[in-house]
């Protein structure tokens, strides 16, 4: 079917797609013809400035999600947004049949911030994963043809794609798709008698998340890491951490796994690198660096000029700005005025709220009337994961906020 703009628009006096639509008309086309994956709340943001977002109607929210925590730095950062628009003027994509100034940099850099030795650049967390998830198997079968068995853990979330879904160890996200690929095995978190049982020499890989993010921000404990790194070790699989929420500074260290005292063979990343523009990255060490070869995968718009621009933008702004260590003290203090409205998870600006009633989704709904952006990952639980740049200020105006939304729903 063809749509011109005339059997589009009636409704906005002859405007037409892309020539200043009114909000109705965003919402009419939306519910028409965007696939119904998404349950939306009912507003309209067209703008952020900081830690703050403003809608169709001028109404502002204070951002406690910054989109699922990928708006790092704020919304319309000035030096990202330059970084942006130079690299958009100079170069925005050239494939990877070419090398890039910003893709090589990007790469040497985050080589420089980790324990690692090589990155193969993609475009999203899923996307990281899948390639953590071939590069195991590779691994795996080159040792012998039976090593292809991943573990993970129940609850965990991975992505939406079909490996990265099956690595989800939720069974409401796999039972529409199947059949799913073979070869995953799944184990209750924080469960070292569990893992101990399951991973043996055909195991290629254990993936999991340092804090389980959409499972509701549920930390690893040390223990549970430390003898998931000490299994591998002895079964020859390789430790990934799916850092594609945790990474990049968000838990008041660059990276989480940092808090732990272990280093993982391979470490996903996505979310908060590119501060809004889609980039995911697999970066490796060891043997793990070494196993994938030309033509053993690749994307096309993987690690372009314009969004390893952004993410070397991002990185630029954690250090000058001090974020990391932001994210621990404002994190810490967030934690800390957000304890009388329940017990709390997490680190650094990756917070957990459990509520002692089911209200979760309402008090979602009522925070946003009031103008505050949070999330719910359950019936009880609220996340909490605001830009990097938060201060305590805005934190006590959005912990009053909530305190209001909460005592509201509860009535
Ligand atoms: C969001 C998320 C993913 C998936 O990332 P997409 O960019 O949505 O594909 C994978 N792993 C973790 C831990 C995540 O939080």
């Amino acid at each position: 079917m063809t749509i011109t703009t005339n059997d589009i628009s009636p409704a906005s006096g002859g405007q037409g797609v892309g020539q200043g639509a009114m909000a109705s008309d965003a919402k009419l086309w939306d519910q028409t013809h965007v696939m119904t994956t998404y349950a939306r709340q009912p507003v309209q943001l067209v703008r952020g400035e900081g830690c703050w977002l403003f809608d169709t109607e001028g109404k502002r929210y204070l951002d406690f999600l910054s989109g699922i925590a990928v708006c790092s730095v704020g919304h319309a950062h000035p030096y990202l947004t330059k970084a942006i628009a130079e690299q958009a003027a100079t170069l925005i994509h050239a494939s990877n049949l070419y090398l890039t100034e910003p893709q090589a940099r990007l790469a040497r850099r985050l080589m420089e911030l980790s324990d690692f030795e090589r990155v193969f650049f993609c475009n999203s967390g899923a996307e990281a994963i899948e390639a953590a998830i071939k590069l195991s198997r590779k691994y795996g079968r080159a040792v012998s043809e039976s090593k292809v068995r991943i573990v993970t853990a129940t609850n965990s979330f991975h992505g939406r794609t079909l490996a990265a879904v099956t690595a989800t160890g939720q069974p409401k996200y796999h039972d529409p798709f199947a059949p799913l690929p073979p070869g995953f095995d799944y184990v209750p978190f924080n469960d070292l008698a569990a893992l101990e049982a399951i991973v043996n020499d055909d195991t290629c890989a254990v993936l999991l998340e340092p804090i389980q993010g959409e499972g509701g921000v549920i930390p690893a404990t040390q223990e549970y890491l430390t003898k998931a790194r000490e299994l591998c070790d002895r079964h020859k699989a390789l430790l990934i951490l799916d850092e594609v929420q945790t990474g990049v500074a968000r838990t008041g260290r660059m990276w989480s796994y940092q808090h732990y005292g272990i280093v993982p063979d391979v470490m996903t990343l996505a979310k908060g690198l590119g501060g809004g523009v889609p980039i995911g990255a697999c970066l490796a060490r060891g043997v793990a660096a070494e196993t994938l070869k030309p033509g053993d995968h690749g994307s096309t718009f993987a690690g372009n000029p314009l969004c390893t621009a952004a993410a070397n933008a991002v990185l630029d702004i954690l250090a000058d700005e001090c974020l990391t260590q932001n994210a621990a003290t404002v994190g810490a203090y967030l934690k800390e005025r957000l304890a009388p409205l329940g017990a709390t998870r997490g680190m650094g600006l990756m917070i957990g709220l459990e509520l002692d009633k089911s209200i979760a989704k309402k008090v979602v709904v009522e925070a946003l009337a009031l103008g505050l952006i949070i999330n719910a990952t359950g019936d009880t639980t609220l996340r909490i994961i605001p830009p990097l740049i938060l201060t305590k200020e805005l934190a006590d105006e959005g912990v009053n906020l909530l305190t209001q939304a909460i005592a509201s729903v509860a009535l």
